[in-house]
């Protein structure tokens, strides 16, 4: 019975000890600290390093609580749309859709189930909250060439798509260039709105009093037929200034396109949204 209590007792000895000692351990807090996840995460770092200094591109999600609200839109870009044969003798290949690849571009679209929107759409959306259904592209045609009424206006009417076309004031009547009457014929026919690509296609990247007066005089010479309010603007050759933004701004523009690749509109972006210039390959390849 003795020997039974003493082996109790050098039980209980051992066990105390050990877990003394174990206990001992934890007045080491440096230990402690050595396994605390916030201590791993100091020391490893987390995420996989970027293996190129690209900037990820931001997600919808990301955009929309930076720069919101977005809405995601393609906005796509013409000039000329008329055969390539005549484009090449005109030297005007670079900026021409052929006019049969621009219908199978539109067929595309209609197929793929998109709608189109106008650029004032896009603006109802930013100040009113005025939904944009999903599958909207908007289609905009740059500096006004008289080869739009010709060749791209039937295209779009078959199809049943509206579009938004910048000009710049001071080239319409010359030739290769939309005339005054065009531009009212299909402004009445109600599927184009006609917006501000400044007087002569000028660089905002000029100076400032050259810009503003660029803007303004084409501001002036469409109001006076009625045409861009709410005021909408296209950057030629994209957003080469600083000032360009505040010189809209100052003249009351509303929404501005520039050549920045993206379909992710957002409101705090108004005046710098994207656009895709198309060219002649399927506009599955632009990502539509
Ligand atoms: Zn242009």
């Amino acid at each position: 019975m003795k020997k039974k209590q003493f082996f109790l007792f050098l039980l209980l000895v051992t066990a105390f000890f050990g877990f003394y000692f174990l206990g001992k351990n934890n007045f080491f807090p440096v230990n402690l600290k050595l396994f605390t996840p916030q201590k791993i995460a100091q020391t490893y770092p987390t995420g996989t390093p970027t293996p190129t200094p690209t900037p990820k591109p931001l997600t919808f999600a990301e955009m929309n609580s930076l720069y919101g609200p977005c809405v995601r839109v393609p906005v796509l870009m013409y000039h000329h749309v008329q055969d390539m044969e005549v484009a090449v003798g005109k030297n005007q290949a670079a900026l021409t859709v052929d006019t049969d690849t621009f219908r199978q571009q539109m067929q595309y679209l209609k197929d793929q189930g998109y709608r189109s929107v106008y650029a004032s759409d896009v603006l109802n959306f930013f100040d009113q909250g005025t939904p944009i259904p999903a599958k909207s592209v908007l289609l905009t045609f740059d500096d006004g060439y008289d080869d739009f009424a010709a060749n791209a206006a039937p295209v779009l009417r078959e199809f049943g798509f509206v579009s938004t076309l910048f000009v710049s004031t001071g080239l319409v009547d010359n030739p290769g260039y939309l005339s005054w009457n065009t531009i009212a014929y299909l402004t009445a026919k109600g599927d184009v709105l006609f917006a501000n690509h400044t007087w002569s296609h000028r660089n905002v990247g000029a100076n400032r009093a050259d810009v503003e007066r660029e803007i303004t005089t084409a501001d002036n010479q469409l109001a006076e037929r009625g045409l861009n309010s709410p005021k909408l603007f296209a950057y030629p050759y994209g957003l080469g200034s600083s000032w360009g933004k505040e010189i809209l701004e100052g003249l009351g523009y509303k929404l501005a396109f520039t050549t920045r690749p993206g379909s992710t509109l957002c409101e705090k972006q108004r005046l710098e949204l994207p656009r895709a210039r198309v060219g002649n390959s399927s506009l599955e390849t632009y990502g539509l």
